[in-house]
């Protein structure tokens, strides 16, 4: 398939993400901005999370709707096939819902 999985190994949906603490030396150097779109390469958002995605392989057409749509950038394609990062999903459910196929379904998080 062309698409996704002819990704190169050094973009940044298939770099591993590392967690990063961002501190400011005071509160007018928070920037007057939404802070989810510079930092959400960095915190590990999945802690939010209260439903997760899961997929079921057997019916996934690998589209790669839900790689396009994930706000998180936390669905990588590994062989074709989506792979998620619970380290950043914060289990908003756009994934399932984009999907063509409905292979994923939100479930409720183990603890
Ligand atoms: S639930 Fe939301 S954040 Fe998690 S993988 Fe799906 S689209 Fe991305
Ligand atoms: S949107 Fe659904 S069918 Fe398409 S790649 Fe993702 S899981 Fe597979």
């Amino acid at each position: 398939m062309n698409g996704p999985a002819a990704l190169s190994e050094e973009t940044p949906m298939t770099k591993k993400k590392e967690s990063q603490k961002i501190v400011f030396a005071s509160a007018k150097d928070v920037p007057l901005m939404p802070m989810s779109l510079g930092s959400m390469l960095f915190n590990k958002t999945g802690s939010w999370r209260n439903i997760r995605p899961e997929i079921n392989l057997a019916d996934c057409i690998q589209c790669g709707i839900c790689w396009k749509f994930c706000p998180d950038m936390s669905i990588a394609i590994e062989n074709e096939f989506p792979v998620f990062d619970y380290d950043f999903c914060k289990g908003c459910g756009i994934c399932a819902e984009e999907c063509p196929t409905k292979c994923i379904v939100m479930v409720e998080e183990r603890k």
